[in-house]
């Protein structure tokens, strides 16, 4: 298939929540189920924008495989949308991006509250003016925060990001030409929704962990409650656990949306249009 000149490509590395599925140590049907759309590294995305800008979009525990499975060679930039380990602990794998020759450093973006976050947690990677690193060598990041709610041009491609409540936290999400990414997610304010509605996204990809309520993430029911809200052309499901199967989790969505609604799984690749 030819690539049109205004597409964005995403590849999805990992689609599964924190502990990944199949969950260590569990038999249910789906951390046993041969279906390989069931087997899900942490969430993480690759976006090859229409400019050529290669974008990585969380650093969980499995970036590693990720990028060795996805043969991702190069990277751009990285967005860190917060500091949980499942999207994060991976951070240091991102160093043979900045090997070269010639060497160089990798920016990565997130908001205020993460950023300072991730230089407390990692003080060998950013505070290495007091003791500067010998042996092996540490990732070179710029971790720069970016503002909410305001457009933010990084390397020719306008993104929007936008904070909303996670837990003890908030994740940042972003909107980048018609597509909006929205993962771990407790709820949506209002005031978002509209925004994200009045796009009119080509594609949406969510939070979708489960069917019982949970106190940091969207449930199905929730999830499905905020695309019809926002009515992207189509949307993806993300961030599953192991309560949810592809093939039953396909199949709640297509009776309420047809087949424009759908679970996403490691390795699948979508586009979309630039605006
Ligand atoms: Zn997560
Ligand atoms: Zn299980």
């Amino acid at each position: 298939m030819l690539k049109s000149l205004n597409e964005n490509t995403i590849t999805i590395m990992g689609s599964g929540t924190s502990t990944g599925v199949p969950l260590v140590g569990c038999k249910c049907s789906v951390c046993t189920s041969l279906d390989h759309r069931d087997q899900r590294l942490r969430t993480s995305l690759f976006i090859e924008t229409k400019k050529g800008q290669r974008i990585i979009v969380d650093t969980g525990p499995d970036l590693r495989t990720q990028l060795l499975k996805n043969k991702i060679s190069a990277i751009d930039f990285a967005i860190i949308t917060h500091e949980h380990a499942d999207h994060l602990h991976g951070i240091d794998d991102l160093r043979p991006f900045s090997f070269g020759p010639p060497v160089k450093e990798i920016p990565v973006f997130t908001n205020a509250p993460t950023k300072a976050f991730i230089e407390e947690r990692y003080p060998y990677i950013f505070k290495t003016a007091s003791r500067p690193s010998i042996g092996g060598g540490v990732p070179l990041l710029n971790i720069q925060s970016v503002e909410m709610e305001k457009t933010t041009v990084i390397n020719g491609e306008e993104f929007f990001f936008f904070s909303y409540p996670h837990g003890y936290g908030v994740t940042m999400g972003f909107i980048h030409d018609t597509f909006a990414y929205v993962v771990d997610c407790l709820e949506l304010p209002d005031h978002l929704v509209k925004i994200l509605n009045e796009k009119k996204l080509k594609l949406l990809i969510i939070d979708c962990l489960q069917r019982n309520p949970h106190q940091t993430h969207l449930t199905v029911e929730k999830s499905f409650n905020y695309i019809k809200e926002i009515k992207p052309e189509r949307a993806g499901l993300i961030h599953m656990s192991h309560d949810l199967s592809h093939r039953g989790l396909s199949d709640l969505a297509e009776a309420q949306f047809g087949k424009n609604v759908f679970p996403l799984y490691d390795q699948l690749k979508l586009t979309y249009e630039g605006t």
